[in-house]
């Protein structure tokens, strides 16, 4: 059927379809074909020391995180696994590097996944049928996470250093290892710590294999650069489809990890939006401090779910029309603001009286939102300023 455009013009609320992977189970969380984009992250704890370290799982759960990875350096470590496992509220995925008995111990420990670094593991390729048996048998993933800090010594011999063709042979290289004894609950990443090496990388990963892929700039750095590093390249690739779970690797404190991760997924329209605050830069026009305004709203709105859009404008120039454009805004002015509710003028407030009047009516919007059972935001473009 021909669809008859009726000249209304639409929002696109996608950039592009998702990549089709074939979709395996880390635990309760699907990862691949049509399940959302999940957000993982990385216990900074030691983890034979399981008290601290299920104390920052539980504070990465609350911020969010679906799926935590933990290190697995020492036989100490290895013995935490099984109770950290089964406390964890989340799925659990043992880091290895080095030993391939901790593979083994992962698994029986009843961790939700594995990650194996081929590049580092001592005649891993050797391992890999003992592995692949382990795991089908637990239906335990395998995560193939290829570094290029860490590149197969052959490979980075053949290529000079760790490119894009580099990371993706040793990748799929280790893939079809497994797949040579049948298994093929495999997810893979090739991360490199410079986003184009990383974007290109994914690509050519994407078009070559249909295993869900885990995003990551590898050591993107403090928390400014790393967000940065880790937004651009990760939008580069969702836009296009690609991804299937992300990590946002930054020198700060995990639960910021999640955050980040959270927002670029929410940005990208890939998972359901929650606050937003649209508010303008302020310039010489500005007839209110926009930035305590917008900050005072956060703060007064934060932990609030639903995709509620609050627009804080500085002047008349571009105020009333996104204040219109959302679901609640005010327009500055004059020592007062016009607040807005869905494209109406409902008061106006004198200044002093600003911020809790948009708490206020916030609230009742969103206890509506809530009564309706509004589940996801629309689409939004913000100009402003
Ligand atoms: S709405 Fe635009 S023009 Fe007005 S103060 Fe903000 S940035 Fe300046």
């Amino acid at each position: 059927m021909t669809a008859i455009s009726l000249g209304i013009p639409t929002v696109p609320t996608r950039l592009a379809e998702r990549r089709k992977s074939r979709q395996i189970q880390v635990g309760s969380v699907a990862v691949g074909g049509d399940a959302p984009v999940s957000v993982q992250s990385m216990t900074t704890t030691r983890t034979s020391d399981i008290g601290a370290t299920l104390q920052q799982i539980a504070e990465l759960t609350a911020s969010g995180c679906q799926i935590v990875r933990v290190a697995c350096p020492t036989q100490d470590d290895a013995d935490a696994l099984a109770t950290i496992a089964r406390k964890s509220q989340i799925p659990v995925i043992a880091d290895i590097h080095f030993q391939p008995k901790y593979v083994f111990a992962a698994i029986d420990a009843g961790c939700a996944a594995v990650r194996v670094n081929p590049g580092n593991i001592k005649q891993f390729d050797d391992k890999v049928k003992e592995i692949a048996k382990a795991a089908g048998d637990a239906r335990v993933p395998i995560r193939i996470g290829v570094n290029a800090g860490s590149l197969d010594a052959r490979l980075l011999k053949k290529y000079g250093k760790a490119t894009p063709e580099a990371l993706v042979e040793s990748a799929l290289w280790e893939a079809s290892l497994f797949e040579e004894h049948g298994f093929r609950d495999i997810k893979i990443s090739v991360k490199h710590n410079d986003p184009v090496v990383m974007v290109e990388a994914y690509r050519q990963l994407a078009a070559q294999c249909d295993y869900p892929l885990h995003l990551g700039v590898t050591e993107a750095g403090p928390a400014f650069q790393g967000t940065i590093k880790s937004a651009v390249a990760f939008g580069a690739l969702l836009s296009q489809g690609i991804g299937d779970t992300i990590r946002v690797s930054l020198s700060a404190p995990p639960a910021e990890e999640i955050k980040v991760g959270i927002q670029i997924l929410e940005s990208l329209n890939l998972r359901q939006r929650r606050l937003e605050i649209v508010s303008c830069p302020s310039c010489g026009r500005a007839q209110v401090d926009v930035y305590k305004l917008a900050e005072e709203v956060t703060a007064g709105l934060d932990g609030m779910t639903v995709p509620l859009r609050v627009a804080v404008m500085g002047c008349v120039v571009n105020g009333p029309g996104e204040a219109r454009e959302a679901d609640l805004g005010v327009a500055s002015g004059n020592g007062k603001g016009q607040i807005f509710v869905k494209g109406e003028v409902i008061k106006t407030v004198p200044e002093s009286k600003i911020v809790e009047t948009l708490i206020e009516e916030a609230l009742k919007i969103a206890e509506q939102m809530e009564k309706d059972g509004v589940e996801s935001g629309e689409p939004t473009i913000a100009v402003a300023g």
